[in-house]
């Protein structure tokens, strides 16, 4: 059976109005999602929060709360999409690592294998509990917890590059690239933290664009059209 972590940026469920929910693209995404799940694969999902509010959105405030501000806009998200989900016919649970009374469950590695073996999608809400960490780092480290053959990246880029694809033109685009090798040349595929954590757990990212279509159905069938990040 395999298992998948695909990791949604929270600018990606706000579509063109980079803020809140756009509900045709989440249901796009639901529609791909319940493809991989009536196949038998296991989807695990973490989704950001910067469609609502990020750790460093202000500098007046303390980053401890700042950061906790966005760790519940990712618990949003989750509810949101976990919705639209269950609306297209899935079954879903979502799991925080605090307690949020009877909005979400208290995550753990067994209720996580219980749910994905009643073929639910399983949403990691509230990143990891801890500030000073991202989505992304949520994203390795309960892939690595739960066992997850690969992380699926949906971004806005379709795929990584040498180079910031938006200020060169000539930036040249990966087919596979190692964990290592992205670390070594800095480049943006997940944060530091996240990308160390991947590269010691040998945990692979497959990395595409969201927009395209079918994407994330192509990335889990292993045909995808951006980059391999080899563990
Ligand atoms: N966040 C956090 N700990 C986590 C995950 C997220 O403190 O384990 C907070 C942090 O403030 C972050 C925000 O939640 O800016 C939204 O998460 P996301 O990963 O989307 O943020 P980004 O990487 O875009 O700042």
């Amino acid at each position: 059976m395999k298992r998948v972590l695909l990791k949604l940026s929270g600018e990606a469920l706000a579509g063109e109005k980079k803020t809140g929910f756009d509900e045709e693209v989440v249901t796009g995404v639901a529609k791909q999602v319940k493809q991989l799940v009536d196949e038998g694969v296991q989807v695990g999902i973490v989704i950001g929060g910067g469609n609502f509010w990020r750790g460093r959105s202000s500098k007046n405030i303390d980053r401890t709360k700042a950061d906790q501000i966005g760790m519940l806009a990712t618990v949003m998200n989750c509810i949101y999409v976990s919705e639209i989900f269950r609306s297209q016919g899935m079954m879903t649970s979502v799991l925080t690592p605090f307690e949020c009374g009877d909005v979400t469950k208290l995550y753990s590695k067994d209720r996580s294998n219980k749910y994905f073996s009643r073929n639910m999608v399983v949403f990691f809400a509230g990143g990891t509990g801890h500030p000073y960490f991202s989505t992304d780092t949520a994203t390795v480290l309960r892939a690595v917890e739960i066992d997850a053959d690969e992380i699926l990246l949906a971004k806005a880029v379709d795929g990584v590059y040498d180079k910031d694809p938006k200020d060169h033109p000539d930036a040249r685009k990966f087919d596979r690239i190692s964990i290592q090798e992205v670390i070594d040349r800095k480049l943006q595929v997940v944060d530091m933290t996240a990308s160390i954590l991947a590269m010691e757990n040998k945990m692979p990212m497959v990395v595409f664009a969201l927009q395209e279509k079918d994407s994330i159905i192509h990335a889990a069938h292993g045909e995808t059209t951006g980059t391999v990040v080899t563990a």
